[in-house]
């Protein structure tokens, strides 16, 4: 997340064809936080089940409290938010309720972030918090066709010490886990400090991603920490490399994939006299980029449809665009080359279809 502003309406789509096109295309989602998935009406629903009082009087009015105008704002009501998550059934119902509304999108493959840090200090066990996602996304995959992964982030604003002791804890069911990420406010906590843990985790065979939010301080130098010493598999925003040739060189050497949110994350602002649009400039860069939710039950119920047909309008998006973002989506997957290769087969038989209606 970057420069956040209030929950919006929908805004009404330019291309009704296109909305259309997208909203039937197979699609992968790879920047969602689980805990970024739970609904208000989902929050209450949990706290009435775990005997917990909630400071607001219904649904409206705790929507109405999600104001925020910067990261650390957003933050404080995101983690707040968290703590009627308690139990495996909880972590089961979140999981199934957002991968139930990603199949209903046709997205068939999405790899999930958690924040265990944050129920691990609030006493809830590791194996509560991803048996219940992994029970979830069993489920999900037979009764909905959804595949989907885990990564487990660590929570950049606590200590070295906190993440190390999550990894290890979360290392005891690393058959659940595909990788690891970084989030959480970056002010002061460069990817560098933690080295050791991304380290570990490739020791582990797990793949690594890290979050470079937009218009943080020293956003460039964030993001060739994690190209050059975090050896990162994938940047999590990132779009303030468009600012440097020599990163986007390096970047597009690798066939580096950045999973680019723009709900809230979409504009680069800081020390410019004009505002760039990251999905836009980052295309016309030649970066490989993904699209993603982020945290839609914070950011105005929108998830994957509504962001990427918010953003054909917002970025001026070809149809063309659009299939290379979907098929960035599947080349981007922490999957044996077969299964991404099918994955693409189905995407591509998608718009041959689509293309001769
Ligand atoms: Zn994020």
């Amino acid at each position: 997340m970057a420069t956040i502003g209030r929950a919006r309406a929908v805004a009404p789509v330019k291309d009704a064809a296109l909305a259309r096109f997208i909203a039937g295309m197979p699609k992968a989602e790879y920047h969602v936080h689980l805990e970024g998935t739970l609904e208000a009406e989902m929050k209450f629903a949990l706290a009435r089940r775990n005997g917990l009082q909630l400071p607001f009087a219904d649904v409206a009015a705790m929507k109405a409290s999600y104001r925020y105008h910067d990261l650390p704002s957003f933050l404080a009501i995101y983690y707040d938010g968290m703590k009627v998550l308690l139990r495996e059934q909880d972590f089961y119902d979140l999981t199934y309720a957002y991968l139930a509304k990603a199949a209903a999108q046709n997205v068939i493959y999405t790899e999930m972030f958690f924040d265990p840090q944050e129920h691990l200090k609030r006493g809830v066990p590791m194996a509560a918090v991803i048996g219940g996602i992994s029970r979830a996304r069993r489920d999900a995959r037979t009764r909905l066709g959804i595949r989907s992964q885990l990564i487990l982030c660590f929570v950049r604003d606590l200590s070295a010490q906190s993440a190390m002791d999550a990894l290890d804890t979360g290392l005891a069911f690393r058959k659940d886990l595909v990788g690891v990420g970084l989030d959480s406010d970056e002010a002061g906590n460069p990817p560098e400090k933690f080295r050791a843990h991304f380290a570990k985790a490739r020791a582990h065979g797990l793949r690594v991603t890290a979050h470079c939010d937009v218009d943080q301080d020293d956003t460039l130098g964030h993001i060739r920490t994690a190209l050059l010493d975090l050896k990162v598999d994938r940047i999590d925003h990132g779009g303030n490399i468009v600012e440097s040739p020599e990163l986007v060189a390096l970047a597009r050497q690798r066939g580096m994939f950045f999973t680019v949110c723009p709900t809230f994350s979409g504009t680069l602002r800081k020390g410019l006299a004009t505002p760039v649009d990251v999905v836009r400039a980052m295309l016309d860069a030649g970066l490989n980029v993904t699209i993603s939710s982020d945290d839609p039950a914070y950011m105005g119920s929108e998830y994957l449809d509504d962001v990427l047909i918010r953003a054909a309008d917002r970025s001026a998006l070809t149809r063309t665009e659009i299939v290379t973002l979907a098929r960035n989506g599947f080349r981007a997957a922490w999957l044996p080359e077969a299964e991404k290769q099918a994955m693409l087969a189905r995407l591509n038989a998608y718009v041959q279809r689509a293309d001769h209606s």
